[in-house]
């Protein structure tokens, strides 16, 4: 199997993670836990994007130096790895990590020398929440940033521009015929509207006075500094060694120089630069382009948008209501549940709302009255008929065969729908084996087949438990990507010990009391 690179996009350090985030970090550790599962050469890859003005005017705020900022900031998104079983390869820190500068500045030559770079001075309007410049058509009506509700900034200054304009057909091209897939289609109509309406260079350098001085340096001219999305996008390949003394370097071999899948998760309102910008980069440097990017809506809280303000109140600590903060979240209710919520009810397409009465009505109805109600009535009905030892089946029913086809399948329905990037259906596609299983007691009635015995065992009997044993095992199978640690749960609850399976326990609490 061809190696699997995926990534998550880098988030402003600004501010502490908000839920929103967390969707996106469930996301791609989804699809890296499933390829392990399926044996493949996985790398999964996070950080964070620290060399951000909006850093700068955070401490400022705050009072703090930039870096004892970032620091704080930075580390709470990456201690997100255990509350939220995150199971990233590699995190980079774009202030912080030597691979990354070294990278940016190698990228930057190889652009420059492909003559994709030229001066120009600059007027324009500069909101600094999204870091890039706005048309005035962009704004609102009364000028505003749409996303951040603020005037933005008059900057006159000259800047390195690059030359997108002159990747237009190409990245056209590259998106039609599939060779860069966005998804889902609506998104990859998104983008092709946007080239056909006309690209602009646009600047990648900012003076350094500007910057305050953060940021990574143009390299040949100290001047100005690098634009944050130019070298945060670098990140994907940075993080690989690229332009490392060993120019050669592994990592970025395998991982990217290869002809395995190069998969970026991005949320709705950075498509442009992914799907733009950083092909559009990549093609000027010579280097190879993602295979994929897929693309996340997003997250409301009880109605109301999780606004970058208030997940990135500049120092604003409190933050609001509508910035939920998932490790609280995961203190709360627990790994399972969480993850949960974000990949069995937020649609492939569309926001999705979340409250805590629905996360509690979600966990208890799949996860305590689904999933641990089933593999503890199973197990039950084993140690009651059969003293816990697991029977082998010598018959089939109409009852058992359908579950072990609907088994059967299950791997290929979780494999097609994770493809598709719809985790609802393949969330759904483990719980119809909850279903099917169900199902299938109600129609074979072990306690009435046990009640009938006499003396010699039913093989009946023997084929349905057989059946839900191997049902409640694929469930755990299939869980694994989805929810890691309730997975192992399950399978060591249905695997025999000393030659009998464990005694039930309770595999989750009920969160609605
Ligand atoms: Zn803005």
């Amino acid at each position: 199997m061809s190696s699997y690179y995926v990534t998550t996009t880098i988030p402003y350090v600004n501010a502490r993670p908000h839920l929103g985030f967390a969707l996106e970090l469930v996301q791609a550790d989804v699809l890296a836990r499933h390829r392990r599962t399926r044996g493949g050469a996985v790398r999964f890859l996070s950080g964070t994007d620290e060399n951000s003005l909006k850093n700068v005017l955070a401490a400022e705020n705050e009072g703090v130096d930039v870096q004892d900022l970032v620091d704080r900031n930075a580390a709470a998104f990456a201690e997100l790895a255990a509350p939220l079983a995150l199971s990233f390869d590699d995190f980079i820190r774009t202030s912080r990590d030597p691979r990354h500068r070294i990278g940016v500045e190698y990228l930057w030559r190889r652009c420059a020398e492909a003559g994709d770079f030229y001066r120009k001075e600059y007027v324009g309007l500069y909101c600094v929440g999204c870091e890039a410049f706005f048309a005035e058509s962009e704004l609102t009506e009364d000028g505003r940033c749409p996303d951040h509700g603020t005037e933005p900034q008059q900057v006159s200054e000259e800047n390195w521009f690059f030359r997108l304009s002159r990747y237009q057909e190409q990245l056209r091209e590259l998106i039609t015929s599939g060779r860069l897939r966005i998804e889902p289609e609506s998104r990859r109509n998104e983008v092709l509207a946007l080239i056909d309406s006309g690209l602009r260079d646009f600047s990648v350098s900012r003076s350094r006075a500007r910057a305050r001085g953060w940021g990574i340096p143009v390299p040949g001219d100290e001047e100005q500094v690098v634009y944050v999305w130019w070298d945060a996008l670098g990140n994907y390949v940075t993080s690989l060694g690229l332009g490392g003394s060993d120019t050669d370097a592994e990592p970025y071999r395998t991982w990217w120089a290869g002809d395995g899948e190069r998969v970026h998760l991005v949320g709705k309102g950075v498509l442009r630069f992914h799907a733009v910008y950083w092909p559009a980069m990549l093609l000027s440097a010579g280097l190879p382009l993602p295979t994929r990017v897929l693309v996340h809506d997003y997250l409301t809280v009880s109605g109301r948008k999780i606004s970058k303000s208030a997940a990135a109140g500049a120092g604003s600590g409190a933050g609001s209501a509508s910035a939920v903060d998932p490790a609280a979240l995961v203190s709360r209710f627990g790994t399972d549940a969480v993850r949960w919520w974000l990949l069995r009810e937020v649609p492939r397409v569309g926001d999705a709302d979340f409250t805590e009465e629905r996360l509690i009505a979600r966990a208890d109805a799949d996860l305590a009255g689904g999933f641990g109600n089933l593999v503890h009535r199973v197990v039950t009905m084993v140690h009651r008929y059969r003293d816990g030892v697991v029977p082998t089946a010598t018959v089939s029913t109409t009852a058992t065969s359908e579950l072990r086809a609907v088994c059967a399948r299950a791997a290929g329905r979780v494999d097609a729908a994770l493809d598709a990037f719809d985790y609802r259906a393949a969330a759904g596609a483990v719980w119809t084996l909850v279903e099917e299983a169900n199902r299938c007691i109600d129609r074979t009635r072990p306690w009435e087949l046990a009640k009938a015995e006499r003396g010699a065992a039913d093989p009946r009997l023997d084929a349905a438990l057989a059946a839900l044993v191997a049902a409640c095992r694929e469930v755990g199978e299939q869980l694994r990507p989805f929810l890691p640690d309730a997975a192992d749960r399950i399978v060591v609850r249905c695997t025999p010990v000393d030659g009998r399976l464990p005694e039930s326990e309770p595999l989750f609490a009920r969160l609605g009391g």
